[in-house]
């Protein structure tokens, strides 16, 4: 294959996957109407696939997905990408290592950022995805770059995949789009459990030590070999 059907192959099959990763987002009732979306990176090219904008999940096709150079112009789709691009973007710009985006308003993690408080490790699972609390970013508004900038400078310091923007919702990342929709889902949950554990009294840390042994081994000896 020449180099522009071989790049043209690798954006037909992340055309596939973010369209389909979206489903999860559904399934797993993470978003309402047109809110959240996916993104991935094309690896090895300045360029990114993401949801169109305001288009409702039912009508979402492989074909109506937008690709976006790293500042965030569309290069090739019919529709105006997701209002998220820019920040997602920057995300790609300043963190090489990251392949996939994810942003919803899922209830319960955004109910922790509207309070902008982190959600303490008190679970393993916590300490599995997230190697401690799901941190809090800072308040920022589309229009700029204060988004992403708020997403990287807190996700740099962190272990966790997932940060709650304060007043906003959930910013997810991984090595790939499936990995950062995982995160996505499982931030909602571990924000939903340790919700209703405070419900009932005051939920139980898990030390650090104990934390750092459950990270290790979920990110680096868990699941099939
Ligand atoms: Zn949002």
């Amino acid at each position: 294959m020449t180099a522009v059907t071989e790049v043209q192959s690798t954006i037909g099959t992340l055309r596939r996957e973010v369209c389909a990763l979206h489903a999860e987002l559904t399934r797993y009732q993470l978003v309402v109407w047109t809110a959240g979306n996916v993104s991935a990176r094309v690896p090895g090219h300045d360029l990114l696939v993401i949801k169109p904008s305001g288009v409702s999940y039912d009508d979402l096709t492989p074909e109506n997905m937008v690709v976006c150079d790293l500042e965030g112009r569309v290069v090739d789709g019919q529709h105006a990408p997701s209002s998220d691009t820019e920040a997602q973007a920057y995300v790609y710009r300043e963190m090489p290592q990251v392949g996939g985006v994810v942003h919803t308003h899922s209830t319960y993690a955004t109910a922790w950022a509207a309070r902008a408080e982190p959600v303490p490790c008190v679970l393993t699972m916590g300490a599995d995805e997230f190697g401690g609390e799901i941190p809090v970013g800072p308040f920022a508004v589309i229009g700029d770059d204060s988004i992403g900038r708020g997403i990287v400078d807190t996700l740099r310091g962190s272990r966790s995949p997932a940060v709650l923007m304060q007043n906003h919702g959930v910013f997810s990342i991984g090595p790939t789009a499936r990995a950062a929709v995982k995160a996505a889902v499982m931030c909602e949950d571990v924000a939903r459990t340790v919700h209703v554990s405070r419900q009932l009294g005051a939920p139980v840390p898990i030390s650090q030590p104990q934390v750092d042994a459950l990270f290790d081994r979920y990110q680096n000896v868990y699941g099939q070999r």
